[in-house]
């Protein structure tokens, strides 16, 4: 896992001030190294973000340091979701959504994952 010392928070990052309590949010799961909320405008009935506590802006910056800690990131999703009420693989499931850069989508610039489910028809695609 990196330190915590080498991506420190960004004061002027939208999800680091979710991640520090500044700006408030629906939590979902913290821990160490992530924080997870519900998403302000969700695009299914079930519709959370992960974020790693550090701030890495987007998935193209990661390296081989970030390594552990982004597969720590995959296997927390399935166990969120569950949790949040998606139902068990494979009548249930889940969309795992990462935009990156603006042509990829992506409007917050901290690294997030959005973990989308629950019964169709969705509201919009994400
Ligand atoms: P992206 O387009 O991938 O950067 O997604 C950013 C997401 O953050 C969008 O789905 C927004 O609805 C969500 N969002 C923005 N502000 C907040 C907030 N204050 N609390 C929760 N979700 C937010
Ligand atoms: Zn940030």
């Amino acid at each position: 896992m990196p330190s915590s010392d080498q991506q420190p928070e960004l004061p002027t990052c939208l999800f680091c001030k979710i991640v520090a309590g500044v700006i408030p949010s629906h939590k979902v799961y913290e821990d160490e190294w992530f924080y997870a909320f519900h998403d302000i405008h969700p695009a299914a009935p079930i519709h959370f973000l992960i974020v790693p506590k550090l701030h890495i802006p987007s998935m193209a910056h990661l390296t081989e340091e970030h390594t552990a800690l982004m597969g720590q990131m995959m296997t927390l999703a399935p166990r969120l979701a569950l949790e949040q009420g998606c139902r068990p693989y494979p009548e249930g499931g889940f969309r795992i959504v990462c935009n990156t850069g603006t042509e990829g989508g992506q409007e917050v610039h901290h690294l997030h994952m959005h973990v989308m489910g629950g019964p169709r028809p969705w509201a919009r695609k994400q």
